[in-house]
């Protein structure tokens, strides 16, 4: 019943934006919406298992036609000047406008992410827009005193068209977080979002065309990565890859680079570390940890799934944590009152409970969850399970290692500092972490020594646009956001001009003087 209302209201979502066909539109390609041309790919309802819709895998053909509308477009984009590009960045949001909600709902249906959720990523489109926007006019190259007669600048290019792939977490956020730079630096995109939520990236690159950017600087393609995705990263026109996702593809994607000798950006997972020290503000930090690991199911880059506590306050917070994980509201993501919905996909939920089950064979014991809610509504037979609070937990066992990618937290004890830091940095990871300690000093110290891009002090989750953000080791390398994000898509080029009366150029190296 919730399916058929469930599917019957994507379709009505799907027709509001003009998606509705056949089988629907999943591709926006040079100013046009085009259904696929591949394999039958089917959407499950992530809420009730059952089946949401089906679309066509892009293909090769028309991740050519991408490219080269990608192509078109950056120049058309290049020949505005960069203050008119910023206007027109701006003014492209006014495409959104009036469509926020339905956009959410869009979005809460097929990523299976509550709808309070789904508004607030929405919101975060707005942000990534207005933010680059205002860095199209103040890219100022630099002129650097050479020792020799030359004036020498530097100015920074774009690369032309990128290739971006992006996963399924949070389709909306990681889209506009990369669009938004990839053009501001003067770039033309091709975006293949994941397959398991393809439409808001297209209806997205749609209105923001209809809000005044150039047909073809912005395209979308969906489907497979086996297919769609290796067309992409193949693809010679494509001057740069820019990754979202798991470890293992992110190996694939920079090899494929590699081939081509195409530089890339990986954004990957994380297993990071949220150290509570016994000094902390304990109702804090058990709130912080809460919403650390929690907040998306758990299905987040930077979720705190390892939280590593002193000895001497580690009883009560793991307490208290498993009594505040127990409050948390789960339920349908079209549900205001939701707080935590299912897990988005079977193959996802499989493995968050395969991983309880090895790690409880291991010797780990489950303080709190572990299994599916009681108490949700009859049609919720999707992929739910319960917030999980996991102790006895050592540091070599895979819960302790692997990215879970789901509402489960291991909680560890620490005898000292030193400890902490070691085990914090004792994973292959290194996307992000947190420090609780009313020790302002230790507080810094420690930040200081985590192997992180993104360490938070008495907090968690705090991410702005503004501000770098990536990873180390497995977790990736180059960064989003901020200036160091927009950097990731532009080349410098060093300019010389001879400013002496007579040209003089040396025959080998200058006298450099
Ligand atoms: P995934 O690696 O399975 O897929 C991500 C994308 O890559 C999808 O679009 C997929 O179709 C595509 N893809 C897969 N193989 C490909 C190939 N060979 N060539 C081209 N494209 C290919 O990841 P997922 O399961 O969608 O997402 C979850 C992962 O993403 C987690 O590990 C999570 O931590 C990570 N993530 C990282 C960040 C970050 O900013 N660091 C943000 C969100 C999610």
């Amino acid at each position: 019943m919730l399916n058929q209302h469930a599917s019957e209201q994507l379709a009505t979502l799907l027709a509001r934006f003009g998606l509705a066909a056949a089988t629907p539109f999943s591709n926006w390609i040079d100013g046009y919406l085009q259904e696929g041309e591949g394999e039958e790919i089917t959407l499950i309802n992530p809420a009730t298992g059952e089946m949401l819709i089906r679309y066509r895998d892009a293909g090769q053909a028309l991740v050519e036609r991408a490219a080269h509308a990608a192509k078109r477009g950056q120049h058309q984009w290049m020949a505005l000047t960069a203050s008119e590009r910023g206007r027109r960045m701006n003014a492209a949001l006014s495409g959104l406008q009036g469509h926020e909600e339905a956009l959410a709902q869009l979005e809460s249906i097929v990523a299976g992410k509550p709808i309070r959720d789904c508004r607030a990523e929405v919101g975060k489109v707005r942000e990534m827009f207005e933010y680059y926007a205002g860095w199209c006019d103040k890219q100022h190259g630099e002129v650097i005193p050479v020792p020799t007669s030359h004036l020498n600048y530097v100015r920074h290019m774009p690369y032309g068209v990128v290739g971006q792939i992006t996963p399924w977490n949070a389709p909306m956020f990681t889209c506009a977080w990369q669009l938004a730079p990839a053009i501001a630096a003067g770039n033309g995109v091709v975006l293949k979002p994941s397959e398991l939520t393809p439409f808001s990236s297209v209806v997205i690159a749609k209105l923001l065309e209809s809000g005044g950017l150039p047909q073809g600087l912005i395209n979308i393609v969906n489907g497979l990565g086996k297919t769609t995705g290796t067309a992409l990263t193949d693809h010679p026109a494509i001057a740069k890859l820019v990754f979202v996702g798991s470890p293992e593809s992110g190996r694939m994607i920079a090899q494929a680079g590699a081939r081509r000798l195409v530089p890339s950006v990986l954004e990957l997972g994380g297993k990071s570390a949220n150290i509570v020290f016994s000094d902390a503000k304990l109702e804090d930090a058990v709130a912080g940890a809460q919403a650390a690991i929690f907040a998306a199911a758990g299905q987040s880059c930077v979720a705190g799934s390892r939280l590593l506590v002193e000895h001497s306050v580690f009883e009560v917070v793991t307490t208290r944590l498993a009594r505040a994980a127990e409050q948390i509201q789960v339920g349908l993501p079209s549900d205001e009152a939701t707080r935590m919905g299912p897990l988005q996909n079977r193959r996802q939920f499989e493995h968050v409970t395969r991983m309880i089950e090895a790690a409880v064979a291991a010797g780990a014991r489950v303080l709190t969850g572990g299994k599916r809610p009681a108490g949700l509504p009859d049609e919720a037979q999707g992929y739910f399970i319960e917030p999980t609070v996991l102790v006895d937990v050592t540091p070599e066992m895979d819960i302790a290692q692997q990215e879970v990618f789901g509402p489960v937290v291991v909680a560890m004890a620490f005898n000292d500092e030193a400890h902490a830091i070691r085990l914090a940095n004792e994973t292959r990871f290194g996307l992000a972490g947190a420090v609780w300690s009313q020790d302002v000093a230790r507080a810094h110290r420690v930040a200081g020594q985590l192997r992180a891009g993104t360490v938070w002090i008495n907090s968690y989750k705090a991410i702005s646009v503004m501000s770098p953000f990536g990873g180390f080791g497995d977790s990736g390398f180059g960064r989003s956001s901020g200036l160091d994000g927009l950097r990731e898509y532009t080349v410098p080029q060093s300019v010389w001009v001879e400013t002496a009366p007579e040209a003089s150029v040396a025959f080998g190296y200058g006298s450099g003087v």
